[in-house]
Protein backbone atom coordinates (compact mmCIF):
# COMPACT_ATOMS: atom_id res chain seq x y z
CA UNK A 1 0.00 0.00 0.00
CA UNK A 2 2.61 2.46 -1.10
CA UNK A 3 -0.20 5.63 -1.39
CA UNK A 4 -2.28 4.36 1.77
CA UNK A 5 -4.89 7.13 1.95
CA UNK A 6 -2.79 9.70 -0.08
CA UNK A 7 -5.62 12.02 -2.10
CA UNK A 8 -5.05 11.77 -5.96
CA UNK A 9 -6.10 13.72 -8.63
CA UNK A 10 -5.63 12.34 -11.87
CA UNK A 11 -6.87 14.25 -14.76
CA UNK A 12 -7.99 12.56 -18.13
CA UNK A 13 -8.34 9.30 -15.98
CA UNK A 14 -11.53 8.46 -17.48
CA UNK A 15 -9.30 6.63 -20.36
CA UNK A 16 -6.11 5.23 -21.45
CA UNK A 17 -3.02 6.13 -19.66
CA UNK A 18 -5.01 8.53 -16.71
CA UNK A 19 -7.31 5.52 -16.60
CA UNK A 20 -4.96 3.14 -15.47
CA UNK A 21 -3.19 5.40 -13.17
CA UNK A 22 -6.13 6.17 -11.30
CA UNK A 23 -6.78 2.00 -11.09
CA UNK A 24 -3.19 1.37 -9.83
CA UNK A 25 -2.90 4.28 -7.20
CA UNK A 26 -6.47 2.97 -5.55
CA UNK A 27 -5.02 -0.55 -5.61
CA UNK A 28 -1.94 0.90 -3.42
CA UNK A 29 -4.64 2.62 -1.06
CA UNK A 30 -4.80 5.97 -2.40
CA UNK A 31 -8.10 7.99 -2.59
CA UNK A 32 -8.48 9.20 -6.37
CA UNK A 33 -10.33 12.14 -8.17
CA UNK A 34 -10.45 11.01 -11.97
CA UNK A 35 -10.94 14.50 -13.31
CA UNK A 36 -11.85 14.61 -16.82
CA UNK A 37 -14.38 15.94 -19.59
CA UNK A 38 -16.06 13.13 -19.91
CA UNK A 39 -17.81 12.87 -16.58
CA UNK A 40 -20.18 9.55 -17.48
CA UNK A 41 -16.90 7.67 -18.25
CA UNK A 42 -14.68 9.09 -15.02
CA UNK A 43 -17.76 8.26 -13.21
CA UNK A 44 -17.57 4.37 -14.27
CA UNK A 45 -13.51 4.04 -13.62
CA UNK A 46 -14.67 5.17 -10.05
CA UNK A 47 -17.24 2.66 -9.59
CA UNK A 48 -14.97 -0.10 -11.02
CA UNK A 49 -12.12 1.16 -8.37
CA UNK A 50 -15.15 0.95 -5.57
CA UNK A 51 -16.42 -2.25 -6.73
CA UNK A 52 -13.12 -3.27 -5.90
CA UNK A 53 -12.59 -1.95 -2.37
CA UNK A 54 -11.28 1.02 -3.64
CA UNK A 55 -12.36 4.46 -3.07
CA UNK A 56 -12.57 6.79 -5.87
CA UNK A 57 -14.63 9.83 -7.45
CA UNK A 58 -15.60 11.18 -10.43
CA UNK A 59 -14.85 14.88 -11.24
CA UNK A 60 -16.37 17.22 -14.14
CA UNK A 61 -13.28 19.21 -15.55
CA UNK A 62 -12.32 21.24 -18.38
CA UNK A 63 -8.29 21.36 -17.59
CA UNK A 64 -8.26 24.35 -19.44
CA UNK A 65 -10.90 26.11 -18.24
CA UNK A 66 -9.79 28.26 -14.68
CA UNK A 67 -12.87 27.90 -13.02
CA UNK A 68 -13.66 23.92 -13.78
CA UNK A 69 -10.07 23.27 -12.23
CA UNK A 70 -10.99 25.50 -9.23
CA UNK A 71 -13.64 24.41 -8.25
CA UNK A 72 -13.15 20.24 -9.29
CA UNK A 73 -9.59 20.74 -7.22
CA UNK A 74 -11.90 22.22 -3.98
CA UNK A 75 -14.58 19.82 -4.26
CA UNK A 76 -11.70 16.96 -4.16
CA UNK A 77 -9.90 19.10 -1.55
CA UNK A 78 -13.46 19.29 0.71
CA UNK A 79 -14.19 16.22 0.62
CA UNK A 80 -11.31 14.09 1.58
CA UNK A 81 -9.30 17.10 3.50
CA UNK A 82 -6.65 18.16 0.83
CA UNK A 83 -4.47 16.97 -2.35
CA UNK A 84 -1.16 14.91 -1.70
CA UNK A 85 -0.51 13.93 -5.70
CA UNK A 86 -1.48 15.43 -8.91
CA UNK A 87 -0.83 13.39 -12.19
CA UNK A 88 -1.20 16.18 -14.87
CA UNK A 89 -2.09 14.13 -17.72
CA UNK A 90 -5.18 15.09 -19.59
CA UNK A 91 -4.34 15.60 -23.40
CA UNK A 92 -4.98 15.26 -27.22
CA UNK A 93 -3.30 15.12 -30.58
CA UNK A 94 -3.73 17.17 -33.58
CA UNK A 95 -1.54 16.82 -36.38
CA UNK A 96 -0.94 18.88 -39.45
CA UNK A 97 2.26 19.98 -41.77
CA UNK A 98 3.42 23.10 -40.17
CA UNK A 99 2.46 25.34 -42.82
CA UNK A 100 -0.85 24.53 -42.66
CA UNK A 101 -1.47 23.60 -38.75
CA UNK A 102 -4.68 25.96 -38.19
CA UNK A 103 -3.99 28.73 -35.49
CA UNK A 104 -7.21 27.77 -33.75
CA UNK A 105 -5.78 23.86 -33.27
CA UNK A 106 -2.87 24.95 -32.35
CA UNK A 107 -4.15 26.98 -29.50
CA UNK A 108 -6.15 24.50 -28.44
CA UNK A 109 -3.81 22.00 -27.92
CA UNK A 110 -1.54 24.41 -26.17
CA UNK A 111 -4.05 25.01 -23.23
CA UNK A 112 -5.19 21.46 -22.68
CA UNK A 113 -1.57 20.51 -22.09
CA UNK A 114 0.28 23.65 -20.87
CA UNK A 115 -3.14 25.98 -19.41
CA UNK A 116 -4.04 22.72 -18.23
CA UNK A 117 -0.88 21.43 -16.48
CA UNK A 118 -0.52 25.20 -14.76
CA UNK A 119 -3.67 25.43 -13.55
CA UNK A 120 -4.24 22.52 -12.13
CA UNK A 121 -0.61 22.78 -9.97
CA UNK A 122 -1.55 26.40 -9.03
CA UNK A 123 -5.43 24.88 -8.10
CA UNK A 124 -3.11 21.93 -5.94
CA UNK A 125 -0.17 23.56 -4.41
CA UNK A 126 -2.17 25.48 -1.61
CA UNK A 127 -3.18 22.20 -0.39
CA UNK A 128 0.11 20.36 -0.89
CA UNK A 129 1.46 23.10 1.18
CA UNK A 130 -0.87 24.03 3.67
CA UNK A 131 -0.69 19.81 4.80
CA UNK A 132 2.67 20.17 5.99
CA UNK A 133 3.07 16.86 4.09
CA UNK A 134 3.80 18.24 0.42
CA UNK A 135 3.13 16.22 -2.28
CA UNK A 136 4.20 14.94 -5.66
CA UNK A 137 3.49 16.38 -8.93
CA UNK A 138 3.51 14.66 -12.15
CA UNK A 139 3.23 15.59 -15.46
CA UNK A 140 2.31 13.36 -18.31
CA UNK A 141 4.96 14.30 -21.01
CA UNK A 142 5.97 12.20 -24.27
CA UNK A 143 9.41 10.94 -25.69
CA UNK A 144 8.01 14.27 -27.49
CA UNK A 145 9.17 16.08 -24.67
CA UNK A 146 12.45 15.66 -26.21
CA UNK A 147 12.16 14.63 -29.50
CA UNK A 148 10.35 15.74 -32.43
CA UNK A 149 8.69 14.14 -35.22
CA UNK A 150 6.96 15.59 -38.33
CA UNK A 151 3.30 16.94 -38.03
CA UNK A 152 3.18 17.38 -34.28
CA UNK A 153 4.73 20.68 -33.94
CA UNK A 154 2.02 21.96 -31.16
CA UNK A 155 1.76 18.57 -29.59
CA UNK A 156 6.39 18.68 -29.64
CA UNK A 157 6.37 22.48 -28.01
CA UNK A 158 3.53 21.63 -25.48
CA UNK A 159 5.53 18.97 -24.35
CA UNK A 160 8.80 19.83 -24.17
CA UNK A 161 7.30 22.94 -22.31
CA UNK A 162 6.38 20.41 -19.33
CA UNK A 163 9.79 19.52 -18.34
CA UNK A 164 10.51 23.33 -17.79
CA UNK A 165 7.29 23.66 -15.58
CA UNK A 166 8.10 20.72 -13.48
CA UNK A 167 11.94 22.27 -13.22
CA UNK A 168 10.13 25.62 -11.64
CA UNK A 169 7.86 23.36 -9.58
CA UNK A 170 10.66 21.19 -7.78
CA UNK A 171 12.97 24.61 -7.04
CA UNK A 172 9.51 26.63 -5.62
CA UNK A 173 8.15 23.45 -3.97
CA UNK A 174 11.24 21.95 -2.14
CA UNK A 175 11.48 23.49 0.85
CA UNK A 176 7.66 22.61 1.52
CA UNK A 177 8.31 18.91 0.58
CA UNK A 178 6.47 19.11 -2.89
CA UNK A 179 8.46 17.43 -5.72
CA UNK A 180 7.59 17.56 -9.47
CA UNK A 181 8.67 14.51 -11.87
CA UNK A 182 7.54 14.34 -15.76
CA UNK A 183 7.08 10.97 -17.39
CA UNK A 184 8.02 10.83 -21.16
CA UNK A 185 5.86 7.18 -22.89
CA UNK A 186 6.58 6.16 -26.26
CA UNK A 187 3.82 5.42 -28.28
CA UNK A 188 0.83 3.53 -25.92
CA UNK A 189 -2.09 1.72 -27.82
CA UNK A 190 -5.13 3.98 -26.23
CA UNK A 191 -7.60 5.57 -28.25
CA UNK A 192 -5.29 8.71 -28.58
CA UNK A 193 -2.96 6.67 -30.68
CA UNK A 194 -5.51 4.38 -32.45
CA UNK A 195 -6.92 7.88 -33.78
CA UNK A 196 -3.59 9.34 -35.03
CA UNK A 197 -2.83 6.10 -37.38
CA UNK A 198 -5.43 6.38 -40.11
CA UNK A 199 -4.38 10.49 -39.75
CA UNK A 200 -0.64 10.34 -40.13
CA UNK A 201 -1.33 6.96 -42.60
CA UNK A 202 -3.30 9.79 -44.73
CA UNK A 203 -0.96 13.02 -44.75
CA UNK A 204 2.13 10.70 -45.46
CA UNK A 205 0.72 8.25 -47.78
CA UNK A 206 1.83 4.95 -46.48
CA UNK A 207 -0.65 2.40 -44.95
CA UNK A 208 -1.74 1.34 -41.73
CA UNK A 209 0.60 -0.96 -41.06
CA UNK A 210 3.44 1.25 -42.18
CA UNK A 211 2.61 4.14 -40.07
CA UNK A 212 3.04 1.19 -36.80
CA UNK A 213 6.07 -0.33 -37.91
CA UNK A 214 7.70 2.31 -39.54
CA UNK A 215 6.90 5.75 -37.79
CA UNK A 216 5.58 4.94 -34.82
CA UNK A 217 7.97 1.71 -33.53
CA UNK A 218 10.73 2.16 -35.91
CA UNK A 219 13.45 3.46 -33.37
CA UNK A 220 12.28 1.13 -30.74
CA UNK A 221 14.80 -2.03 -29.65
CA UNK A 222 12.20 -4.58 -30.25
CA UNK A 223 9.14 -3.28 -32.28
CA UNK A 224 7.43 -3.06 -29.31
CA UNK A 225 4.49 -0.59 -27.80
CA UNK A 226 5.03 0.52 -24.58
CA UNK A 227 1.54 -0.36 -22.29
CA UNK A 228 -0.21 1.59 -19.91
CA UNK A 229 0.70 -0.36 -16.85
CA UNK A 230 4.32 0.27 -18.13
CA UNK A 231 3.74 4.15 -17.55
CA UNK A 232 1.27 3.77 -14.30
CA UNK A 233 4.14 1.96 -12.35
CA UNK A 234 6.92 5.02 -13.48
CA UNK A 235 3.97 7.00 -12.11
CA UNK A 236 3.56 5.12 -8.61
CA UNK A 237 7.57 5.44 -8.49
CA UNK A 238 7.14 9.25 -8.65
CA UNK A 239 4.26 9.29 -6.37
CA UNK A 240 5.52 7.51 -3.79
CA UNK A 241 9.01 8.27 -3.26
CA UNK A 242 9.28 10.05 -0.11
CA UNK A 243 12.21 12.99 -0.68
CA UNK A 244 13.03 15.34 -2.50
CA UNK A 245 16.09 13.20 -3.92
CA UNK A 246 14.28 12.75 -7.06
CA UNK A 247 12.27 15.93 -8.19
CA UNK A 248 12.86 18.14 -11.44
CA UNK A 249 13.33 14.82 -13.37
CA UNK A 250 11.82 13.46 -16.97
CA UNK A 251 12.06 9.66 -17.35
CA UNK A 252 11.65 8.01 -20.28
CA UNK A 253 9.67 4.75 -20.84
CA UNK A 254 9.71 3.82 -24.60
CA UNK A 255 11.56 0.39 -25.18
CA UNK A 256 14.18 2.46 -26.18
CA UNK A 257 12.67 4.37 -28.57
CA UNK A 258 15.15 7.37 -26.72
CA UNK A 259 18.29 6.80 -24.71
CA UNK A 260 19.44 9.77 -22.78
P1 LIG B 1 -6.72 9.06 -24.25
O1 LIG B 1 -7.32 9.78 -25.41
O2 LIG B 1 -6.94 7.61 -24.08
O3 LIG B 1 -7.17 9.78 -22.90
C1 LIG B 1 -7.13 11.16 -22.74
C2 LIG B 1 -8.18 11.58 -21.72
O4 LIG B 1 -8.07 13.00 -21.55
C3 LIG B 1 -9.63 11.31 -22.18
O5 LIG B 1 -10.35 10.67 -21.15
C4 LIG B 1 -10.18 12.69 -22.48
O6 LIG B 1 -11.58 12.81 -22.21
C5 LIG B 1 -9.36 13.55 -21.52
N1 LIG B 1 -9.31 14.95 -21.90
C6 LIG B 1 -9.05 15.46 -23.14
N2 LIG B 1 -9.14 16.79 -23.09
C7 LIG B 1 -9.45 17.13 -21.82
C8 LIG B 1 -9.67 18.35 -21.15
N3 LIG B 1 -9.61 19.53 -21.80
N4 LIG B 1 -9.96 18.33 -19.84
C9 LIG B 1 -10.04 17.14 -19.18
N5 LIG B 1 -9.86 15.96 -19.75
C10 LIG B 1 -9.57 15.96 -21.06
O7 LIG B 1 -5.16 9.41 -24.33
P2 LIG B 1 -3.86 8.76 -23.65
O8 LIG B 1 -3.08 8.14 -24.74
O9 LIG B 1 -4.19 8.01 -22.44
O10 LIG B 1 -3.07 10.10 -23.26
C11 LIG B 1 -2.94 10.57 -21.94
C12 LIG B 1 -1.70 11.46 -21.87
O11 LIG B 1 -0.56 10.69 -22.21
C13 LIG B 1 -1.72 12.64 -22.83
O12 LIG B 1 -1.16 13.78 -22.18
C14 LIG B 1 -0.82 12.20 -23.94
O13 LIG B 1 -0.23 13.28 -24.62
C15 LIG B 1 0.19 11.40 -23.17
N6 LIG B 1 0.96 10.44 -23.97
C16 LIG B 1 0.32 9.45 -24.67
C17 LIG B 1 1.08 8.58 -25.42
C18 LIG B 1 0.44 7.47 -26.21
O14 LIG B 1 1.15 6.90 -27.05
N7 LIG B 1 -0.81 7.13 -26.00
C19 LIG B 1 2.47 8.69 -25.44
C20 LIG B 1 3.08 9.70 -24.71
C21 LIG B 1 2.31 10.57 -23.97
Amino acid sequence: MKLKDKVCMVTGAASGIGREIALTFAREGGKVAIADLALDAARATAAQIAASGGLAMGVAMNVADEAQVNAGVAQVARAWGGVDVLVSNAGIQIVHPLEEFPFADWKKLLAIHLDGAFLTTRACLPHMYASGRGGSVIYMGSVHSKEASVLKAAYVTAKHGLIGLAKVVAKEGAKRGVRANVICPGFVRTPLVDKQIPEQAKALGISEAGVIKNVMLKETVDGEFTTTQDVAQIALLFAAFPSNALTGQSLVVSHGWFMQ
